[in-house]
């Protein structure tokens, strides 16, 4: 590697990539990747440069048995310097679980649609928003330095009732910020998101709340918008993204729909325009690996990893 081409990684990043695969990617496969597999996954990702990884999730091992190792990869991921461990919990239980394993940061899904709330997580907003409120006290009672972000999951769409009112979602969103969450987000579940009206839901999400309230842009690429809505939501100020690598991830029902929007696709557009990622992406096809062998045959998406670095391309 010659010297323009080397990674930026000791300047502060402009833009802060949290991965996400190993807890969305892996819950959308049926299969179950061995823990081991996940675990040189884990040291691959964070080798590449990734300091946010969402590891996993503690949900009931009979609903996600592919899930069913949580503590024990929490306490991997513990061992790799300067990651912050981010584990997705969907009620008191599962946060409870959670910290107890020593996870930085608890990620919850709150859905905008009533529809996806109660099918997803069996409980109304309304419920969802005392669940917050139950684990924001459990939170300064055990483990004060624990943060917990509530993401508003199904931002943009659902595929059980269809259009999400923009109102509905941001009364969501200021109730989890006043029933005590530290951030919120606003997530892409379904990947029905266009980049106007992602430009316009993360202002109003700004006005609603401040705009430090507001953290990650959670995007999927059902539909191939996935890297144009990450774009829109950083020309009207975010700079902080969830993606998968390889974007794992899809549907055991819908045939062919990928999952997050794509890590390594994200990091090439961000270098591209001068902006540091801390992330080396011929690491991070290289995190591919562990991946392939835990999931054999499962497709992998992304254009960089098959073309190529482009000529002459050089990181911020
Ligand atoms: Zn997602």
């Amino acid at each position: 590697m010659n010297s323009t081409s080397a990674l930026n990684s000791a300047a502060k990043p402009d833009i802060h990539i949290c991965e996400v695969g190993p807890r969305d990617g892996l819950q959308s496969i049926a299969r179950t990747m061995p823990t081991e597999d996940k675990k040189r996954w884990l040291t691959a990702l964070h080798a590449a440069g990734l300091r946010e990884i969402e590891v996993t999730s503690f949900v009931p091992a009979k609903l996600m048995p592919q899930l069913a190792d949580a503590a024990e990869i929490v306490a991997h991921a513990l061992t790799l310097p300067g990651l912050q461990v981010v584990a997705l919990v969907p009620n008191l239980k599962g946060a409870e679980a959670a910290m107890k394993a020593g996870a930085h940061k608890i990620t919850l899904p709150c859905s905008a649609s009533e529809a996806h709330s109660k099918a997803n997580v069996r409980m109304t907003r309304e419920q969802m928003v005392e669940n917050v409120r139950n684990i924001v006290a459990l939170r300064n009672e055990i483990a004060p330095k624990v943060q917990i972000e509530a993401g508003i999951s199904v931002a943009f769409g659902c595929t059980l009732q269809g259009i999400v009112p923009e109102d509905d979602v941001i009364s969501l969103l200021s109730d989890v910020i006043a029933a005590g969450a530290d951030e919120t987000g606003l997530a892409d579940t379904t990947g029905m998101a266009n980049p106007a009206q992602v430009r316009r839901l993360f202002r109003r999400a700004f006005a609603a709340v401040g705009k430090d309230k507001v953290g990650a842009a959670h995007m999927h690429n059902t539909r191939g918008l996935g890297i144009a809505n990450c774009l829109a939501a950083y020309e009207e100020g975010i700079r902080a993204f969830d993606s998968s690598l390889a974007g794992l991830g899809g549907c055991p029902h819908a045939p062919g729909a990928s999952g997050n929007v794509v890590t390594e696709d994200l990091v090439l557009m961000f270098e591209a325009m001068g902006l540091r990622t801390g992330i080396d992406i011929a690491k991070l096809i290289l995190a591919r690996e562990p991946l392939k062998t835990g999931l054999p045959g499962e497709p992998l998406y992304g254009m960089t990893a098959e073309a190529g670095l482009p000529l002459g391309f050089s990181y911020a």
